[in-house]
């Protein structure tokens, strides 16, 4: 497929009711938006700041709305197709497909969502850190859930896109576009092999995550304390942190109001303050040193895959200079 028969898919999806969202670029950033014409798209390769994230897990939600006793959750979700996924974000998802696998509304709002990934490799990669993979698409495209996904020439100046596909959904659209287009349908499936690869689990994230515990008391983390303002920046970029806050807000009709869900961070002094005041993580090392042991201890314990995705993201935003590529090597290197 090239550059004009993908803009006219692009179209033909518009024209079928999805709501286009890809990266385009504005004021010199890479943002993720919905787009008009196809030729907003920009496939330069840079890696947006900010993910897909809130396009499946979004900032803020009204989970219900009640009435006296009578409740309803509203689980409508609008058709969208989330076009030029990086790799990044797509391990992300795998992500949220497992833990989320049984909250209503992300099933809703994934069930009418149309992932269509590609393979560009972000300019910044030597600013981030390459933890996890050596290739970008022979190794990793079968350990990915996407519908679709556009495979970049190795010439930067081609136009050329390799299409495979990763799920009946993803078929389907294309069979259909083929049909009505008269495009020379040239896709290759790509069958799901669950998210571990073969040879089992990363032997990088094992290293570190049998580092990371009885660790709190080391430099590292004293260290951090004394740098991290608890902005909650890396937080919000990352595309694999997905902690939220609930709050009920009732309104001024007697007997009426809404439960919302909010993003939230491990950062803030108040995400762990129970009833009374207490604090499970009492101080800026304990919280940081818990957003690391989550990503790398709690979440390959419970899935056996990184709660980090590699795209170095946080590095970009922190206002301390905190890289955590060199944290993860400081874990690595502990004694
Ligand atoms: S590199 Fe940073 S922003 Fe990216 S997934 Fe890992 S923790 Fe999140
Ligand atoms: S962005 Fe940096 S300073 Fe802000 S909370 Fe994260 S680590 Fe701390």
């Amino acid at each position: 497929m090239d550059k004009k028969q993908l803009q006219k898919f692009i179209k033909w999806l518009q024209e079928k009711n999805y709501i286009v969202i890809g990266p385009i670029k504005e004021d010199g950033q890479i943002l993720i938006k919905p787009i008009n014409e196809p030729s907003q798209l920009d496939f330069s390769g840079q890696l947006p700041l900010y993910s897909f994230k809130k396009f499946l897990v979004p900032s803020r939600e009204i989970l219900f709305k009640y009435k006296k006793d009578d409740f309803k959750a509203d689980l409508t979700a609008f058709k969208q197709a989330l076009i030029g996924v990086s790799i990044f974000d797509l391990k992300a998802i795998l992500l949220y497909n497992q833990v989320f696998e049984k909250d209503p509304y992300y099933q809703a709002r994934l069930n009418n969502t149309l992932i269509i990934g590609q393979s560009q490799i972000p300019q910044f990669q030597s600013l981030s850190f390459k933890v996890w993979e050596d290739k970008y698409e022979e190794d990793i495209l079968e350990h990915l859930q996407f519908d679709i996904f556009l495979g970049q020439a190795k010439e930067k100046k081609s136009s050329e896109f390799k299409i495979f596909t990763g799920s009946k959904k993803g078929q389907q659209i294309l069979n259909d576009f083929t049909k009505q287009s008269g495009w020379k349908s040239d896709f290759e499936h790509i069958e799901y092999a669950g998210p571990i690869k073969e040879q089992g689990a990363n032997p990088e994230m094992t290293k570190i995550k049998e580092k990371m515990p009885g660790s709190l008391e080391t430099d590292i983390w004293q260290n951090l304390d004394q740098r991290c303002i608890e902005c909650g920046k890396c937080t919000i970029v990352c595309p694999t942190c997905f902690c939220f806050s609930l709050a009920d807000q009732p309104c001024l009709n007697k007997d009426e109001g809404m439960r919302k869900k909010c993003w939230d961070s491990c950062f803030y002094a108040e995400f762990s303050e129970i009833t009374g005041g207490h604090k499970f993580l009492k101080n800026t090392a304990e919280r940081i040193y818990n957003w690391y042991y989550h990503k790398f201890v709690r979440i390959p314990d419970e899935y056996n895959f990184p709660g980090c995705v590699g795209c170095g993201r946080c590095s970009m935003v922190c206002p301390a200079g905190i890289k955590i590529h060199e944290v993860l090597e400081s874990i690595k290197n502990k004694k």
